[in-house]
């Protein structure tokens, strides 16, 4: 059963699969901040705003990147993604 209060890209999304595995404690981390947090939580999330906006977000982009939305999209952009 789907829990409601899990960010609705979890299936698909490489940082809640553990795509950091040399890193466990982030990727618990970051589920437990943004992924598992609610609307509040996914909401902060960089990953979560340029999906939105974008539908996909690169693999390479952290939770919390110091890169806004914006900044990511136009790397996208100029990158023909
Ligand atoms: S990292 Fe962000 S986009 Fe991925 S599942 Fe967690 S909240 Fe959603």
């Amino acid at each position: 059963m789907v829990d409601s209060n899990n960010c609705e890209k979890t299936e698909k999304c490489p940082i809640y699969s553990g795509i950091l595995q040399s890193n466990e404690i982030l990727t618990q981390t970051y589920k437990k901040l943004f992924c598992e947090s609610g609307s509040e939580g996914k909401s902060k999330c960089k990953r979560y705003q340029v999906a939105r906006i974008m539908g996909v977000c690169p693999p390479n982009i952290l939770p919390n990147t110091h890169l806004t939305a914006d900044e990511i999209i136009e790397k996208m952009k100029a990158q023909g993604l």
